[in-house]
């Protein structure tokens, strides 16, 4: 995955195709060697007020925006702030915007740099599970306005990212759990192998032992890179990834929990209706249950049926498609499943 050879990367800003090679991912590299990566460019780190905090040191010796922590903050207002801030340090097309932090800087800095003077560089050092193995690889980026997530946005690939482990000493544990959602995911839809070694060991024993997470962390990145190296513009491949996500989304916006938990009683539901509908045998289907609960994700929540499938009507209304929800039929194996809504809506009880 180091791709350090290949000629056609040998600029490290040319955003590539988002395959794992033309990528340019670093892993396991210390951010304090950050500005060798765009010698004689100017960076501006983007970061949020938790990260900014935490890692004062770290970040001195470069400019520095920082925003209020938080998925509420992943809007319009913060994207104004930040680009004033670029204004003000005279921010031109020599400046890289590198985002520093979870997913929510990894969206607003590939937001921001795509907008900017129509664009300057931009690089990424995710410091939580779900941004490295999740938010910032793919290239999508988006803010929320009000309800609607991730309603505006861009898919533009970043010039790089790097992975510096240690920032995970801190990574509060809530936000492991969040992020084991999504590795837990990529096991279900690509990779049996993945999901055992999930099932040999424990959130524990990832917090504890950094060079088994950047074992995990980096299949997952190649699990990731692959499916969206086949299908940049989600026609198709790429929508396996929404495994577990449209009930999810649907109970994120009505309850406000976490990414990571929604998604999870999102996936059981999933794994009930792929029991009913996809040919899963039902121990594999207890067996991801089972995990997810290993991880400390819920698998289940007193839902108004109702109310779930009105959201999920709404978002559907909006992106004017029909509904393609992605079953599995073995562990390791997604497929996509158009699906009346009519049908789900029938469903809807049993599965959640
Ligand atoms: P995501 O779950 O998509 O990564 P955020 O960007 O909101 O979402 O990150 C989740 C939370 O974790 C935020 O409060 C963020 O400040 C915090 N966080 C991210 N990385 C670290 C880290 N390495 N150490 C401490 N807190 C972190
Ligand atoms: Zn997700």
């Amino acid at each position: 995955m180091h791709d350090k050879l290949d000629p056609e990367n040998l600029d490290p800003l040319r955003p590539g195709p988002p395959g794992v090679k033309a990528m340019n991912c670093h892993f396991d590299y210390l951010f304090a060697r950050l500005q060798e990566l765009v010698p004689g460019k100017r960076i501006v780190l983007l970061t949020d007020s938790n990260l900014a905090g935490l890692y004062t040191a770290a970040f001195s010796g470069h400019h520095l925006i920082s925003f209020p922590a938080g998925e509420s903050n992943k809007n319009q207002q913060t994207v104004d702030q930040v680009i004033r801030e670029l204004i003000r340090m005279e921010a031109g097309k020599d400046t890289v915007l590198v985002g520093v932090g979870g997913g929510v800087v990894t969206d607003i800095t590939g937001f921001v740099a795509a907008v900017y003077m129509r664009g300057i560089p931009f690089g990424l050092v995710p410091t939580s599970i779900l941004a490295m193995v999740d938010a910032a690889i793919g290239g999508k980026n988006g803010i929320d306005v009000g309800i609607y997530k991730n309603l505006l946005g861009t898919i533009r690939q970043p010039g790089f990212v790097v992975y510096d482990y240690s920032f995970l000493n801190t990574l509060p544990v809530s936000e492991w759990v969040n992020g084991f959602a999504e590795v837990i995911k990529h096991a279900c839809i690509r990779d049996a192998n993945l999901f055992a070694m999930l099932e040999r060991y424990s959130l524990h024993d990832f917090q504890g032992n950094l060079v088994l997470t950047a074992e995990l962390v980096e299949k997952n990145v190649a699990i990731k890179s692959a499916v969206v190296h086949l299908d940049e513009f989600e026609k198709g491949e790429r929508k396996i990834l929404n495994f577990g996500h449209t009930i999810g989304h649907a109970i994120e916006n009505l309850v406000g929990m976490p990414h990571g938990h929604a998604i999870s009683i999102g996936m059981t539901a999933a794994c009930n209706l792929s029991e009913k509908m996809g040919g899963l045998h039902f121990e594999e289907a207890k067996k991801v249950i089972r995990l997810l609960a290993k991880y400390h994700l819920p698998v289940d929540m007193e839902a108004d049926h109702e109310k779930v499938f009105d959201v999920i009507r709404m978002d559907k209304k909006r992106e004017g498609e029909d509904l393609n929800f992605i079953l599995i039929d073995k562990i390791g194996h997604a497929f996509i499943m158009p699906l009346a809504l009519e049908t789900l809506r029938h469903h809807l009880k049993e599965i959640l």
